[in-house]
């Protein structure tokens, strides 16, 4: 039976005639027997849901925790980043565009348990599942995170925050952090026009949802040139973080390069990056960042009390560190918001296939 080569899904209910709700995501795909949801992960074998995507990674890397980004959670630790194909939006700009448009499934079989075993065999720190979104992965991801918790490994999300609060409050207690990434600061036209997406308003509800269950949060906002870099959405984004998700949460502003159909634009210039880093901070947040820029002043992190460099970057490696054994700064003592301990070793990136 083919259904046998599947996992049933999690968070979906039957309706009439053999159709599913999938509340997964906030697509909420209604989708009829023999049928896949949005994200081409997720079928409907009569009338029950199942996840077509288990288990088949299409990457197993360990990357250093600063390329997802995350900066202020366990500095200096490695991760092992899996993926699988499959995305629920259409970003015409995606950078993984190979994996998440891909409607066939594809990937090496792998379980749970050897994801977790090649985790610890490696000496990574935890598990990031990235390059295509999790969401549309979530019962591996679910499977996982659980195991590799019980073993003494962090888990983090790199998304587009769409997936519904319900999905949130099943991973919340095994998922210790997240990388929100928006684009062109949430304007709802970009979204239309570029990613396929109707209301971006549920990422705000996913970001008070995590906040709520303790799940640590950094922002990546993508400034695209011509299309996506209005300043007015870069002020109204940063207030909306400063007001609700507090201001020492780190802000990432993030290069566009061209990639997949947005080929015509050049990258972002580098002043449109750095008028929107001084909007952010004007509203309020302290820890603001430019990324895919190497060597720019702002891929370090300022102490927000007295403003001296308290850990400076160059890419994804730590330079120095600046910060004394609980997070505080060391000219200062102004408490930094970091979560977890600096891990100055030796980098040592590597892909597993
Ligand atoms: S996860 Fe996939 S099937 Fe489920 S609602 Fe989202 S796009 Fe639809
Ligand atoms: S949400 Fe992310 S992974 Fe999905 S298509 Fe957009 S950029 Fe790509």
């Amino acid at each position: 039976m083919l259904k046998n080569k599947f996992r049933e899904a999690m968070l979906w209910k039957p309706l009439e005639n053999k159709k599913v709700l999938c509340y997964l995501c906030y697509r909420r795909c209604v989708i009829p027997n023999g049928m896949l949801g949005v994200c081409y992960t997720r079928k409907n074998i009569e009338g029950k849901l199942y996840s077509i995507v288990y288990g088949k990674l299409t990457s197993m890397n360990i990357d250093p925790i600063e390329k997802k980004p995350l900066f202020h959670f366990h500095p200096g630790s490695e991760v092992m980043s899996i993926s699988t194909v499959g995305c629920n939006f259409r970003c015409v700009f995606c950078c993984n565009w190979v994996l998440s448009q891909e409607k066939e499934v594809m990937g090496k079989s792998t379980t749970p348990e050897e994801v977790v075993k090649y985790t610890l065999s490696y000496g990574a720190n935890g598990i990031s599942y990235t390059y295509n979104e999790p969401t549309v992965f979530f019962e591996f991801a679910y499977d996982t995170a659980k195991l590799a918790k019980k073993q003494g490994l962090f888990n983090t999300f790199v998304t587009n925050g769409y997936m519904t609060v319900e999905a949130i409050d099943e991973i919340a207690p095994y998922l210790d952090a997240a990388t929100v990434d928006f684009k062109a600061s949430g304007d709802p036209w970009f979204h239309r026009k570029f990613m396929a997406v109707g209301d971006i308003s549920p990422v705000f509800d996913t970001l008070l949802e995590m906040k709520r269950k303790g799940i640590f949060i950094e922002i990546t906002d993508l400034i695209v040139p011509k299309y996506g870099d209005k300043m007015e959405y870069v002020k109204k984004l940063a207030k909306w973080v400063v007001e609700n998700l507090g201001p020492e949460t780190p802000f990432h502003l993030i290069r566009f390069f061209p990639s997949y159909m947005l080929t015509n634009l050049p990258s972002t210039p580098i002043e449109t990056l750095e008028k929107a880093a001084k909007i952010a901070k004007e509203e309020g947040l302290q820890y603001v960042y430019i990324g895919n820029a190497p060597g720019h002043p702002l891929e370090s992190t300022y102490c927000p009390s007295c403003g001296k460099i308290i850990i400076q970057r160059y890419g994804f490696e730590i330079l120095k560190w600046n910060l004394t054994e609980d997070n505080r700064c060391k000219y200062c003592k102004a408490k930094i918001n970091i979560k977890g301990v600096f891990k100055p070793k030796y980098r040592s990136w590597l892909s597993l296939f």
